[in-house]
């Protein structure tokens, strides 16, 4: 007899249209870890039904014919010294799994004054001067494309998630200047918290180019101590708000991690929920990795040893069999890198390599070339962004290191896992949340997947790699490491379930439904 699956007949919940807004989003224009969520994220929604639209910056490397991008419309988008035009192009993030007819489309806003420049944020280390100008652009020309665009493709989004500061504002001209709009159409707003460390902080004499009332600088609205912070602006005004590791949520309410703003996070603490990031298991795959010499995978691993030694050739290091550590790291204090170097002469005493891929603080690049200036048969040293050298370094490497004085979730520990490069973390934020640490009582479970240092100190890393290096020497015990890291699950998967959750209690709490 037949069965009848049960599944089908309960009442699957409506499809959302859900709507990210984000200031980078890969393929387009990546910077860190925010690009990957932004561009991932939107296909694994896709994925399970909802209706997704991505609008982000169209900077001048976002080529539309390289893309697809086509024209969409013009808007004439108010500012505080008058209006001005944007062009907005639309496509679809390419995603070849999903269904023709199933995709997820990008909208990329279009201003060359603004957004026509060599960096996203920053040249040569020097942020914008005129980044508040440039954002505040950008959140008004969403919020104002999202009023016409209602009308012309007749699409309204249940859910706006907005990611970062750049995008915060977004938030406050929905609930303050486009009321009419919120209240006809109640649209549930989600504000995702990637890093606490970067705010937003611009002058006071700057509040003006806002275009927001006077009467919201002040210390309960943009006002932080003296200055402007559009961080806020997403804090205060999102229905709800999410941060990207359930450890970070609780971090972020403490002095330590807060920034000034554990008061206002733990005021609103009922409406933050923790959500840690998946990564794109198509792109970071080391079966199929096109930026790979050779494949591997967790039941035949022996394309990691090709990974290995080509690696070795291309960052000029000896070609030989002693444990490889590695690197890739925006360079900058969180990342903690300085502690790696202060450990360098150490490693070098060891019989190991080190190779470090990253950019950013000048001071620290010059450090970095320094030592590799010292120990240039045992450093490999790239200063730069380079995608492909990154997947390359983390098919490779035998262990990863990452000593981040925070870090919100952190992705490289998730590539590391599943590329079997055993992660050696501290113990904060996401790395805590995602990283199994070596404990005879993981090691017994074969739970283990990596190492973990507490304190944010030199000799604790120095700790943590002496016993990452005394368990390498045992081959079945590292194997079985390897294997454990790779057949964790690090995929979209569940985190996308999580958001898909929250989107619907913000609908809850504007709606009363779901
Ligand atoms: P964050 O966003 O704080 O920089 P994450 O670990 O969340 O840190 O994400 C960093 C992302 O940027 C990863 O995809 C990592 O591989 C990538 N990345 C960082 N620095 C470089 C670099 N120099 N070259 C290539 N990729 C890099």
């Amino acid at each position: 007899m037949a069965s009848i699956d049960s599944t089908s007949l309960v009442s699957q919940p409506k499809p959302l249209n859900i709507l990210l807004v984000a200031s980078e989003a890969v393929p387009f224009a990546k910077t860190g870890g925010l690009a990957d969520v932004a561009g991932t994220l939107p296909l694994e929604l896709t994925r399970l039904g909802h209706r997704v639209s991505l609008i982000m910056l169209g900077y001048s490397m976002i080529d539309a014919s390289t893309h697809g991008l086509t024209p969409w419309g013009q808007l004439s988008v108010p500012t505080a010294t008058g209006p001005k035009e944007a062009i907005v192009e639309c496509g679809v993030l390419p995603d070849a799994t999903l269904p023709a007819g199933r995709q997820a489309q990008i909208f990329a806003v279009r201003h060359d004054p603004y957004f026509a420049r060599k960096g996203l944020y920053q040249e040569s280390g020097a942020d914008y001067p005129d980044n508040l100008e440039r954002f505040a652009f950008f959140c008004r020309a969403v919020v104002q494309w999202l009023v016409e665009f209602q009308n012309k493709a007749k699409w309204v989004p249940d859910v706006i998630h907005a990611h970062d500061w750049q995008t915060a504002l977004c938030l406050a001209y929905l609930k303050i200047l486009y009321v009419d709009y919120t209240q006809h159409h109640a649209v549930g707003t989600l504000f995702t918290i990637h890093n606490l460390g970067y705010q937003g902080l611009f002058p006071a004499s700057d509040y003006p180019k806002t275009g927001l009332p006077p009467s919201l600088f002040v210390p309960s609205g943009l006002e932080f101590y003296g200055s402007c912070n559009i961080l806020k602006s997403g804090l205060i005004y999102a229905d709800l708000l999410s941060t990207v590791s359930e450890t970070y949520s609780r971090e972020i309410q403490t002095p330590e991690f807060g920034f000034g703003l554990d008061g206002l996070i733990r005021e609103r603490h009922d409406r933050l929920v923790g959500v840690v990031n998946g990564i794109d298991t198509n792109v970071w795959n080391p079966a199929t990795d096109t930026h790979l010499p050779a494949h591997y995978c967790a039941t035949e691993v022996s394309g990691k040893r090709a990974c290995k030694s080509a690696l070795q050739h291309e960052m000029k290091l000896p070609v030989k069999d002693v444990p490889l550590l590695a690197v890739v790291s925006r360079l900058s204090v969180q990342k903690g890198l300085d502690l790696v170097a202060a450990i360098v002469p150490e490693l070098m005493r060891l019989n190991v390599q080190l190779v470090l891929l990253g950019a950013g603080d000048v001071s620290a690049e010059d450090q970095w070339r320094s030592l590799h200036g010292r120990y240039p048969h045992q450093l490999g040293l790239r200063i730069g962004f380079d995608e492909g050298l990154a997947h390359r370094i983390e098919a490779g490497a035998d262990l990863f290191v990452m000593p981040s004085r925070y870090e919100p979730c952190g992705l490289n520990q998730l590539y590391s896992l599943r590329y079997g490069t055993v992660p050696i973390v501290r113990r904060t934020g996401g790395l805590a949340d995602t990283v199994v640490p070596y404990t005879p009582t993981t090691v017994q479970e074969r739970r283990a997947t990596g190492f973990m240092f507490g304190e944010a100190s030199a000799d604790a890393l120095l700790n943590a790699v002496l016993l990452a290096l005394q368990v390498y020497k045992d081959r079945t015990e590292w194997s079985r490491l390897i294997q454990t890291a790779m057949q964790t699950d690090v995929s979209w998967a569940r985190s996308t379930r999580a958001y898909e959750a929250v989107y619907r209690q913000t609908l809850r709490s504007v709606r009363g439904d779901s």
